[in-house]
């Protein structure tokens, strides 16, 4: 029996198989505007029973549905169960990423020729959504899938991209990306790691800090400074591919965080690393130029995820003020945590609304920075809203690390800070306002 789901089609046939069927599925899978099929419309969440239900949204369809279904049962299945113990160890475990490989998680957008399933930007978003919907932070799969990967795809040589795009589609070639410098966050044109040419190989030297997958990562794209004497710091950039045991490369502490416990932030160290001319990756000084051509789908992918966590947060205290009881009665019942609910539900579903609308322009490549970045610094501040006020909600209860709004709350503190702050977020914006006058 075909189990549904491309979850359950991996399950069923070989590999080779599991990827046509579950590609043609994605690759047809566009969302159909209402009203033009007979089938009646999907609600949109604000209408929906729950706002994690499966079968709304009209930006989705069916297949987006069973992809969903599937993605859910692994998260639950093969994520809650060890995610305290990964907590504990800072990290997740290698054989995690390899299932998520074998079950078509990581990559999902990545065409059929580079060893990909060739699925849609919905279908990625469905990885994102459904990750928070189980309100475990510690895989690191959006970053390696929908962030490095597309820099390989899109500025990589036939070579690279043969080598490194299907061991990273099967979870056993994990990514990072390393922008971030002790002395130059927002300020990326400050990096001072550089690389030096020596004959046809360059020498890498300099240091790394809050690399997400960066202790568990084989495979490193670094931002590197390599024409100091360019007319502005940004066209003397480039990115580098640098792998796990070289030599030179090393691999600081796991940074002990506040919140994303199981996720792996590690610093890291180059001194006289010896890359090929092979591990540059696109142009040489074009990688300033890279990065901001890719940064809108990382901010978009923030975002996304910050509504789903709002969504999980929401769904979490409803239930929670529905069985907890003061003076006799459910505290649901109560006007002013009925009124909270309110204005929490409709804060969501207006941020969902605008979220969706950006997952729509970004699938039509339409997206453009500045509405990414609203979404990022909206979405995320948005998240932290809806946990301070769910923790309330929860009252002592919420404040315990054993109850999961206590663990979305302090996992939401990020959201505002990394992919670019939101002080960042209304510079680009603002920039487009004062120029468009
Ligand atoms: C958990 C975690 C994971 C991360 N993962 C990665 C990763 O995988 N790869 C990577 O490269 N980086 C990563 N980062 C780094 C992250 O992107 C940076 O922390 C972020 O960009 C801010 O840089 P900074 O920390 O140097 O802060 P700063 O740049 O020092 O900023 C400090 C404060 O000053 C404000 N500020 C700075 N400039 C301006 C300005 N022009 N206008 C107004 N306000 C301003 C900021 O908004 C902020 O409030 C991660 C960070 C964390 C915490």
């Amino acid at each position: 029996m075909i189990k549904t789901g491309l979850w359950g089609l991996r399950t069923v046939f070989g590999r080779g198989q599991v990827l046509s069927a579950a590609a043609a599925r994605l690759q047809h899978s566009q969302a159909q505007p209402l009203g033009q099929d007979a089938t009646p419309p999907r609600p949109e969440t604000s209408s929906a029973k729950s706002l994690m239900d499966i079968g709304t949204r009209r930006i989705f369809n069916e297949d987006h549905d069973l992809f969903r279904e599937s993605v859910r049962r692994f998260f639950q299945e093969e994520v809650v169960p060890y995610h305290k113990e990964w907590e504990k160890a800072g990290q997740v475990s290698r054989e995690l990423w390899e299932k998520a490989g074998e079950q078509g998680l990581l990559g999902v957008m990545i065409p059929e020729e580079h060893g990909g399933i060739g699925g849609d930007l919905f279908s990625a978003a469905v990885t994102w959504e459904e990750q928070m919907y189980c309100n475990c932070t510690g895989p690191g799969f959006s970053l390696h899938s929908e962030i490095v990967m597309p820099y390989l795809v899109n500025y990589g040589s036939k070579e690279q991209i043969d080598r490194f795009i299907p061991q990273m589609v099967a979870g056993k070639c994990i990514s990072a990306i390393a922008m971030t410098e002790p002395g130059a966050g927002s300020d990326l044109q400050g990096v001072r790691t550089n690389a030096k040419k020596d004959g046809s190989d360059w020498i890498l030297n300099g240091n790394k800090v809050f690399i997400t997958n960066g202790w568990m990562a084989d495979l490193v794209v670094v931002v590197a400074v390599t024409n100091r004497e360019a007319k502005t710091a940004a066209h003397g950039i480039s990115l580098f591919l640098v792998e796990d045991g070289m030599k030179g490369f090393h691999k600081g502490r796991k940074l002990e965080k506040i919140g994303l416990k199981a996720q792996d932030t590690a610093e890291l160290f180059f001194e006289d690393v010896r890359l090929p001319a092979s591990a540059l990756l696109g142009q040489l000084n074009k990688g300033f130029y890279y990065l901001m051509n890719e940064l809108p789908q990382e901010r978009l992918l923030i975002a996304d995820m910050a509504i789903a966590s709002a969504e999980f947060m929401f769904e979490e205290t409803r239930n929670y003020v529905m069985q907890r009881k003061a003076f006799g009665k459910t505290i649901a019942h109560l006007q002013t945590v009925q009124h909270k609910l309110a204005e929490l539900k409709t804060e969501i579903c207006v941020g969902r609304s605008f979220l969706d609308n950006c997952l729509q322009l970004h699938a039509e490549k339409r997206l453009d920075p500045a509405t990414a970045s609203m979404g990022k610094y909206w979405a995320s501040d948005l998240q932290n809203r809806v946990a301070t006020q769910c923790v309330q909600l929860h009252g002592g209860w919420g404040y315990m690390l054993e109850y999961p709004i206590a663990k979305a709350f302090v996992d939401s503190r990020v959201q505002p800070i990394y992919g670019g702050t939101n002080e960042i977020m209304k510079e680009l914006i603002a920039r487009t306002i004062v120029s468009q006058k």
